[in-house]
């Protein structure tokens, strides 16, 4: 299963006279509501680094999104969209003492956590906050494993939740995250099956949690693997994992539990897209000997696809005939910048583009809504961040 292109998005790429990365909200909202029709009973909190652009976040709290916020900048940039600050959590495990005082100055009440070290700062400035445990999940089946920097074993959530309660705080909850672009449904199993375990021991040691939050990971459907191929995740058997998951927790537990979601991609990267322009496509030999053609683009991984490291993106040669009539040749697709890792599939694997391609000429790189403006650099060879431009939403046209 690819994604198509709205017509709007198109639109509005064909009518981009200069770079910049174009928002659907329509097409947000839509993904949104698609989400809560798979998974009625969870509360999203929108990961706000995935896109991190004030009209997308608006758009979200508007049809009842919270947000994971990762530090006190992101809680304000949450709270201009207007959301009760009960709806924005601290969802990050690392943060200073001075962070936590800021975040609780500004109303924020519920804290991710993965160590008595953190949870002690919470207690001491954010006292009486609740508090949720991030559980350690392998990372395996995902683009970007998180696994080694975040989460605790079954055994430290148990203590970190009881020093938690000893502090004066509310032990709320269980927090997981199976890793950004997760392409499987084991893993999603694997983290309830390790949620369920650690429920049972609190349950022994009388601490009974109000939510499970099952995190980030949904994957985006329209993204190639560094080989240019569909990577096409399977997203019907990762929700039916999700509900059957969900319904096997509340079963278990004797109060009713609550469950969140952290998406981020999943709801941004196939309604965002890019309108780039040729530099130049070339043709030279390789120090291998053999002959290499490489499409120069005005817009790489330093100024929004940061994630070419693991990815590479559908691209569309606006006003072209398909890859069957036209001339097309094989060329390695790269960005603007003298850094060699700014190249798709790590400058190793050739795509199919047309071979009169000028410099100047305009290309759409689809499915780059997600952590393209946030991965962006400031300068970096005097490449500035990408112009972002948002259409339809509530308000119509920006
Ligand atoms: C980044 C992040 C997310 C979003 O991850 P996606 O893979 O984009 O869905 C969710 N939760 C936390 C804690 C994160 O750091």
């Amino acid at each position: 299963m690819s994604v198509e292109i709205s017509a709007r998005l198109a639109a509005a790429l064909a009518a981009a006279p200069a770079d910049r990365i174009v928002y659907d909200l329509d097409g947000i909202e839509a993904q949104y509501d698609r989400l809560l029709a798979e998974l009625p009973e969870v509360q999203v909190r929108f990961a706000l680094k995935a896109c991190p652009v004030d009209e997308v976040l608006r758009c979200l709290a508007d049809r009842g999104a919270g947000f994971d916020a990762a530090g006190p900048a992101e809680i304000v940039q949450a709270l201009r969209t207007g959301v009760p600050v009960d709806r924005i959590h601290y969802g990050n495990t690392v943060k200073s003492d001075t962070d936590i005082a800021e975040a609780h100055r500004l109303g924020v009440r519920t804290f991710a956590t993965d160590s008595v070290q953190d949870v002690r700062a919470i207690a001491e400035h954010a006292p009486g906050a609740r508090v949720f445990c991030r559980l350690a999940t392998s990372g395996d089946g995902a683009l970007w494993g998180l696994s080694r920097k975040f989460g605790c074993s079954a055994e430290d959530a148990v203590r970190v939740l009881t020093t938690a309660r000893a502090s004066g705080l509310v032990p709320a909850g269980l927090s997981v995250h199976v890793g950004s672009q997760q392409m499987t449904g084991e893993a999603w199993q694997q983290a309830l099956d390790s949620i369920a375990e650690v429920l049972v021991t609190l349950e022994g040691v009388g601490i009974v949690p109000d939510h499970v939050n099952l995190g980030g990971g949904l994957p985006a459907l329209g993204y190639l693997d560094r080989h240019g191929n569909p990577l096409d995740p399977p997203l019907d058997k990762i929700f039916t994992v999700i509900r059957e998951g969900m319904e096997r927790l509340s079963d278990l537990t004797a109060a009713p539990l609550g469950f969140v979601l952290e998406p981020g991609r999943h709801l941004v990267a196939d309604h965002g897209a890019v309108r780039a322009h040729v530099y130049r496509l070339t043709g030279r030999a390789q120090p291998d000997g053999t002959h290499a053609r490489w499409l120069y683009l005005s817009v790489g991984k330093f100024n929004g696809l940061y994630e070419m490291d693991e990815l590479s993106y559908r691209l569309v040669f606006p006003g072209r005939a398909g890859e069957d009539d036209g001339e097309y040749v094989g060329a390695v697709v790269a960005g603007p910048t003298c850094d060699s890792d700014d190249a798709y599939g790590g400058g190793r694997h050739p795509v199919r583009v047309p071979g009169d391609l000028a410099s100047g000429d305009p290309v759409w790189i689809l499915s780059a809504g997600a952590y393209a403006t946030s991965y962006t650099t400031q300068g970096f060879n005097g490449i500035r961040p990408l112009p972002c431009v948002c259409i339809g939403g509530p308000e119509g046209h920006h």
